[in-house]
């Protein structure tokens, strides 16, 4: 399981932490529990294993006869230390922040760039986000409904509200809203391959229509490692 689970990560997550062996090991290990853990829960002859066995593999193929499961299986060796530290991360981040990053390399949750440079932390408490990149002031009133008054009281921080044309990089509070990390390729052969639409909705719980709206200036497709408005779930 566990070395199945490395073939799942994100190849922009090993990139982006200095293929730190805390990051491959200790996500991947934290993951692997996950699994055992959920799948030692179950009775191995009884229909829930069949029923997630049909769920993975379809019904119609023959079933194959479960040899049981490790119930009590633990991090081995120096994992545990490793799984530890990612425990740390999940309390900042949340479980969801760890899966976002393993599996579809949103290192916006980890704070970092795709080159491992760290990104400015949000602040503390409240609804903080990241402005997206060349986002017209005026197009974020609109699209969230906030007013200029809202948006002063919101981000005591901005000494003056920027110019109405791009917003500037800086955590800004928005109740009701993210940004999203568009996820990209991370090999130059493949400069395009970044996520569509389509991922970012699905991954946000909500439509392409939605999310397009939310980012007018954006037409085409989206610019990998930029980040676009989405609704916060
Ligand atoms: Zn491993």
């Amino acid at each position: 399981m566990h070395e199945y689970l490395h073939t799942l990560e994100h190849p922009c997550l090993s990139l982006a932490t200095g293929k730190s062996t805390v990051v491959r090991e200790g996500f991947c290990e934290y993951l692997t529990l996950q699994v055992i853990t959920k799948l030692a829960a179950m009775d191995a002859d009884g229909q829930d294993m069949l029923a997630l066995q049909h769920q993975i593999e379809g019904a119609d193929l023959p079933s194959w006869k479960h040899n049981g499961t490790i119930k009590d299986y633990q991090a081995p060796g120096d994992y545990a230390g490793h799984v530890e530290r990612v425990r740390q991360v999940v309390a900042l981040i949340g479980d969801n922040g760890v899966k976002a990053a393993f599996f579809q390399g949103h290192l916006e949750f980890l704070n970092l760039y795709q080159s491992g440079t760290p990104m400015k932390p949000l602040p503390a408490g409240g609804t903080w986000m990241r402005a997206p990149e060349e986002y017209p002031l005026e197009d974020l009133l609109r699209v969230t409904g906030c007013s200029q008054a809202e948006l002063a009281v919101e981000n005591p921080q901005l000494e003056k509200l920027p110019p109405a044309d791009f917003l500037p990089i800086e955590p800004l509070s928005i109740q009701g809203y993210r940004t999203h990390l568009v996820a990209g390729a991370w090999h130059d052969d493949h400069p395009d391959a970044a996520e569509t639409w389509e991922q970012i909705a699905h991954q946000n719980g909500t439509t392409p229509d939605v999310v397009k709206k939310l980012n007018p200036a954006r037409t085409g497709e989206p610019p990998s490692f930029r980040h676009v408005l989405v609704p916060e779930v």
